[in-house]
């Protein structure tokens, strides 16, 4: 087993720093490394998902 949390990465979003490509983590599950899906480059940054916020109504 990879000590990576692979279910907790499933519904991340990443974004590859070389070619902008967004992908869910499900998608590097499906290939059990981190790399771009699209070019292959291994620089992954995590995008936190929308988070709705209430604001104070002022
Ligand atoms: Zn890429």
């Amino acid at each position: 087993m990879s000590t990576l949390d692979w279910e907790g990465c499933r519904n991340q979003i990443y974004e590859c720093v070389r070619c902008g490509h967004r992908f869910k983590g499900e998608e590097l599950i499906m290939r059990d490394r981190i790399v771009c899906p699209k070019c292959g480059f291994h620089v992954i940054k995590k995008i936190r998902p929308p988070v709705v916020k209430r604001r104070k109504a002022i």
